[in-house]
């Protein structure tokens, strides 16, 4: 697995937020991690990331140990997020926003930036346009076209359809899946269940910290509890 988190243990104070979760994301794989709001899904993704102290549990990242290893280190290792709002540079132009992503790894990014506007054609067209001017669902796509810039080993996503109208959650959606089909290994958040889990190969559910389900996202998609606790259905 490329990516093994066991036994994971996170508070805030005396909130014991995550519960020895464990969960892992293999090569190449979609993994979505749904659950309720303050289910722990941020907490999570915040251990992993290293910006929040895990309290016991460990995190191994292509076999090595990274539990206590530096924020900073764990994304010069290519563990990258795309943090929840997005955080853009709102004046500065979309390109220059994409530009950042690869500043950390030097090199000629014009070739990135080719196959990127290739996935995000109207990221092309808004290449001259504040960030801030976009859209919605346009502000998400560059948020995600600037992690890809850093060419992550892991891209880990938090909520990326957030605030997003129905139209927008779905092309937000279809992007993720044609990363996915290019290769690029995901852990996606998501309270969105179901739009998470019909794309994910294999989803976990997380509930007061704790995982409380993992399987394949279609037998998940089947699965009676979650049908009744967050597809309304
Ligand atoms: P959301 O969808 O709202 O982001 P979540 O599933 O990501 O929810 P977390 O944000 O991880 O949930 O929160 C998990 C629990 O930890 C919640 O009970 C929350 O109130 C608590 N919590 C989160 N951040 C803090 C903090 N900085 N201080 C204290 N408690 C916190």
């Amino acid at each position: 697995m490329l990516l093994e988190i066991e036994g994971l243990n996170a508070h805030y104070g005396r909130i014991h937020a995550l519960k020895s979760a464990s969960l892992t994301v293999g090569e190449g794989e979609l993994v979505a991690l749904v659950g309720a709001n303050g289910a722990g899904k941020t907490t999570l993704l915040r251990t992993l990331s290293g910006v929040h102290p895990a309290t016991s549990g460990t995190i191994k990242f292509e076999g090595r140990d990274i539990t206590r290893m530096p924020a900073h280190q764990r994304v010069a290792e290519g563990l990258i997020q795309v943090p929840e709002g997005r955080q853009l540079f709102g004046p500065q132009s979309v390109e220059d926003n994409l530009r950042l992503g690869a500043y950390r790894r030097g090199g000629n990014p014009e070739r990135d930036l080719e196959d990127l506007y290739a996935m995000f054609p109207v990221l092309k067209v808004k290449r001259n346009q504040p960030a801030g001017t976009l859209s919605g669902g346009q502000q998400q796509m560059v948020a995600i076209g600037r992690a890809l810039m850093a060419k992550p080993r892991v891209l880990l996503l938090d909520e990326p359809s957030m605030g997003l109208a129905p139209l927008l959650v779905g092309e937000i959606f279809n992007a993720v899946e044609r990363l996915k089909e290019q290769g690029t290994t995901i852990l996606l958040v998501e309270q969105n269940a179901y739009a998470a889990l019909a794309i994910a190969d294999r989803g976990y559910v997380i509930e007061t910290g704790e995982i409380t389900l993992h399987d394949s996202g279609a037998a998940l998609l089947a699965n009676e509890r979650v049908k009744q606790a967050y597809l309304g259905l």
